[in-house]
């Protein structure tokens, strides 16, 4: 087969009972174009029969490339692997398995590269899930936009189609708490947004926990904002601030009148708020310490366990050297 010109890449967790209507689809797309198209599938450690049906597909059909990842790694670190796997020459579309992207946009996408952009993506016009987690999707991307210090659209996830030299940049990003939306916004290049309606999961439920999205949250904050940092000094000025307006005015006062204030109520406030300031300040340091501690260890992001290439079954316990 000659090299792919576009690869697909999707990250799958327990994705069993979706996995027929994927591939229905997916074939589907390939067999309306004539551009070759290699489709990446990503196991992430599934304990469904997944991994199973992915061999199964991957050993009849050349078009199909799987990557088994050791171990449940989360989205981000998945779609990273798929993304170093990719051989697409000229660009990367990233899908969810669930088909809540629908792999179709990729036409839409696919022109706009086609006009030049290196970065396509998508822009969810409306969210068919509970109010209560859209709530908190949408107050989240309009915080992260207000106090980042890169420009992250808002309401884009992952679904986007990406040129190979993005790809091969955010190969050689080896930064540990991945935001790939975020990574992707920082490299640059002509990015443009299309809107879409995100459709409901096709089977099944959100393999994402309520920790892994707030986790998820946590890399997009302190990876790409400074914010929390900063506004820890903030505090910290006007706390000083007012201890020394205090100051002044008990000073003051005992100069006009000779009196000191009585009793320990102010004292007590006072050491409650500083104890307050200090906590804060450490945890949010430790935020960033933590992060430094992660990178400086480079450890390769994720081991593959085998993977499928050209219908061949190839053991490879190396860890990636590129990473
Ligand atoms: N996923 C993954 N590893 C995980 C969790 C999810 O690879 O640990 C995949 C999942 O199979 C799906 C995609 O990431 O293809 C998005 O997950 P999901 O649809 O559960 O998230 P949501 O759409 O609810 O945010
Ligand atoms: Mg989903």
């Amino acid at each position: 087969m000659n090299a792919p010109q576009v690869s697909f890449v999707v990250p799958l967790y327990n994705e069993s009972k979706v996995f027929p209507l994927l591939i229905e689809r997916l074939n589907a797309l390939m067999n309306q174009t004539q551009i070759r198209v290699e489709m990446v599938l990503v196991d992430d450690g599934s304990r469904d029969n997944t991994a199973q049906l992915m061999s199964q597909l991957a050993l009849e059909d050349a078009r199909y490339q799987c990557v088994f990842l050791s171990r449940n790694y989360g989205h981000q670190l998945a779609l990273s692997a798929g993304l170093s796997a990719a051989r697409a020459t000229e660009a990367v579309m990233v899908i969810d398995g669930d088909l809540q992207d629908p792999p179709e946009l990729f036409f839409d996408f696919y022109d706009h590269y086609k006009k030049g952009y290196d970065v396509v993506y998508a822009i969810r016009k409306k969210r068919k899930e509970f109010i209560l987690k859209k709530a908190a999707y949408y107050l989240f991307y309009r915080m992260l936009k207000k106090i980042s210090y890169i420009d992250i659209p808002i309401d884009s996830g992952d679904f986007s189609l990406m040129s190979r030299r993005v790809v091969d940049i955010l190969n050689h990003m080896p930064e540990e708490s991945r935001y790939i939306r975020g990574m992707r916004s920082w490299v640059g290049f002509k990015q443009i947004g299309v809107e879409y309606e995100r459709a409901e999961r096709s089977a099944d439920e959100s393999k994402y926990s309520i920790k892994m999205l707030f986790r998820l949250a946590f890399n997009g904050i302190f990876n790409f904002s400074e914010l929390p940092i900063r506004f820890i000094t903030r505090m910290g000025l006007i706390a000083i601030s007012l201890s020394l307006v205090y100051l002044a005015i008990t000073i003051i006062k005992k100069a006009i009148w000779g009196t000191v204030p009585e009793g320990f109520t102010a004292l007590l406030f006072a050491i409650i708020l500083f104890s307050g300031v200090q906590l804060i300040s450490l945890g949010v340091i430790g935020e960033y310490v933590l992060r430094i501690f992660h990178q400086v260890k480079k450890r390769p992001l994720f081991i593959i366990k085998d993977r499928i290439l050209n219908k061949e079954l190839v053991t490879d316990n190396k860890p990636k050297e590129e990473l």
